[in-house]
């Protein structure tokens, strides 16, 4: 669906990956679950877009339910797929998830996010042969020219990634506007964090920036100011 110009996602807003398009071309930024790749023609051409114009997957950091297609994409298609040198080794499965506990459970929501996850073969997403790393503060020499802002928490390697054309900040899991895990709604620290103190902390990367679209890997877009998603999610952290 497209969120705005030159920004469309697939998913239905539980597990999110987005298309970023500048001129022709397209970067991806997350790849989300394995099933998400039979829909990415479509989308695709909903942008007057088609496979041959996509660049390279940005991934925000190196959990499993953003690999998603990553290596298929990168096998048959030869993209490469960009992520923080700090999560490389998790990217290609070499370390553990460093995630620590998922926080207050519902089983309802919980269950409709196991449920897309098992539907979308998330339990069978190939971990990363191969991976192009960046560091922080780097522009990516990419269609839309993201700008990598390290957000380190969620885990180590977790990175927003600005992009002034477009007024948009993809801000991965470094908060979330869905809990997964129980159905809450709004900016808040994202479940399956590593280190929740330290993902607040890291917030403080964002003082200043603006962006219209704040844009998850879970959750729908925010669109009440970068300022105010920070101020929300701090004061629930106390
Ligand atoms: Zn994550």
């Amino acid at each position: 669906m497209k969120i705005t110009d030159g920004i469309h996602r697939i998913g239905n807003g539980l597990i999110n990956s987005y298309l970023l398009g500048e001129g022709s071309e397209v970067t991806i930024i997350d790849a989300a679950v394995p099933g998400y790749w039979s829909d990415l023609p479509r989308e695709l051409a909903a942008m007057s877009r088609s496979l041959e114009d996509v660049r390279a997957i940005v991934l925000t950091h190196g959990h499993s339910d953003h690999i998603g297609f990553a290596e298929r994409a990168r096998r048959e298609r030869g993209w490469p797929v960009r992520v923080h040198e700090l999560d490389a080794a998790l990217a290609r499965g070499e370390v553990p998830n460093p995630a620590k506990g998922t926080g207050p459970v519902r089983p309802m929501p919980l269950l409709r996010f196991l449920a897309l996850s098992l539907m979308n073969g998330a339990l069978r997403t190939p971990r990363l042969r191969e991976v192009v790393t960046y560091g922080d503060g780097a522009t990516l020499d990419l269609p839309g020219a993201p700008r990598v802002i390290l957000m380190p928490g969620h885990t180590p390697g977790n990175a927003a990634l600005h992009v002034p054309s477009r007024n948009a900040l993809f801000i991965g899991d470094a908060m979330a506007t869905v809990a997964v895990t129980n159905g809450a709604t709004g900016p808040m620290v994202a479940p399956f964090t590593a280190d929740a103190a330290q993902a607040v902390a890291s917030l403080s990367r964002l003082d200043g920036l603006e962006a219209a679209w704040v844009l998850p890997g879970h959750g729908e877009p925010w669109t009440g100011g970068v300022g105010e998603a920070v101020r929300i999610v701090r004061a629930a952290a106390g």
